[in-house]
């Protein structure tokens, strides 16, 4: 699989080309680097208080169905205390749910100020928590809550994707559609082709050092720039990140980690189009999939609750087409900002 995915860099470079125009049509400089792809894009997302995060998590989450957003408003409710939000001491430096099954799940944040970033993140852990909750209403036995880690974030990630839709659509501003419609695109870019990069750097260290082939820092840097050449379209002439794998922090923590992510998006992604195409008929298989646990292996799950199986082919195309899709999308709004 990861080496099939060199074959799709096209769909990432196209993206990523976008972008490229598009910086240089607002900074005017002639050539763009990796690092300019910060530059202001006419939008700024503005904090948000709790109150309002709250309206939009449930808002945003209302498509998975009424018992999944009960629950959700419940967690994030004030007045139930299942929601700490702050450090201090003796406090875990994470974002976790907390629980036990037939216990009410709680929802520990070390932070959250308003950005963007946060209220994505609240999101995602909630997700988990609510996915928590379900299995402890629903699931007989307690130690069927527990199954792969790929499964539990393609749930998570799912939210993710179904809040930036939400704020594309609240977005009132041709600037602001974009921003999230970019940062859909970003999340998607970065969960399939960077877990596919790291996916591949780690096998070939791994096998490079087995082998005997990788024995200095610079073997290293060859390693990482020959993937990197075959999906970057900077890279090639900036030689200063040939090292910046040194940044990439799971891959020295936890190993071999990273590549789940792949296959964790390509689930949400599939879930994402299932909604889209059967908004009614979704939300009730899918809280009967998260409520169910896990008695059967994943795939058997999935097949009987969504009817889809683990086929990486089937979902890579699934994936890569939203990405295209939301790509014509993103030219079109630049087009409009011309
Ligand atoms: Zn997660």
């Amino acid at each position: 699989m990861l080496q099939q995915m060199t074959s799709h860099a096209d769909v990432l470079k196209a993206y990523k080309q976008l972008l490229m125009e598009q910086i240089q049509r607002t900074t005017g400089l002639s050539q763009i680097h990796s690092w300019d792809a910060a530059s202001p894009s006419g939008y700024t997302w503005q904090p948000q208080s709790y109150a309002q995060t709250r309206q939009l998590i449930l808002k945003a989450l209302a498509p998975l169905g009424t018992e999944y957003e009960q629950n959700f408003a419940n967690l994030l409710d004030p007045a139930n205390g299942r929601l700490e939000i702050g450090d201090g001491p003796n406090r875990v430096t994470e974002f976790t749910s907390v629980g036990y099954s037939h216990v009410p799940i709680g929802l520990y944040m070390k932070n959250y100020d308003g950005g963007f970033k946060s209220t994505l993140v609240l999101a995602h852990e909630g997700g988990h928590a609510i996915h928590e909750q379900l299995m402890s209403d629903h699931a007989a036995i307690p130690s069927y809550s527990l199954g792969p880690n790929f499964l539990f974030e393609a749930y998570a990630m799912f939210n993710e994707l179904l809040m930036y839709d939400e704020l594309q659509k609240q977005a009132t501003t041709t600037p602001g559609k974009a921003y999230f419609t970019k940062q859909f695109l970003d999340k998607l870019s970065l969960e399939v082709f960077t877990s596919a990069q790291e996916g591949a750097f780690e096998q070939g260290l791994y096998d490079g050092v087995s082998r005997g082939k990788i024995n200095t820092r610079q073997d290293i840097d060859s390693l990482y720039a020959g993937i990197m050449n075959q999906y970057d379209i900077y890279f090639a002439n900036e030689p200063q990140r040939r090292s910046e794998w040194i940044n990439k922090r799971l891959v020295f923590d936890d190993p071999l980690y990273n590549v789940n992510y792949l296959y964790a998006i390509l689930v949400s992604c599939k879930l994402y189009n299932m909604q889209h195409a059967d908004p009614k008929g979704f939300a009730i298989k899918y809280t009967a999939l998260l409520s169910n646990g896990f008695d059967a292996p994943a795939e058997d799950l999935l097949k009987k609750y969504m009817g889809f199986g683990l086929d990486n082919d089937a979902l890579l195309n699934g994936t890569l087409q939203i990405m295209k899709d939301k790509t014509e999308v993103l030219k079109g709004l630049y087009g409009q900002m011309k």
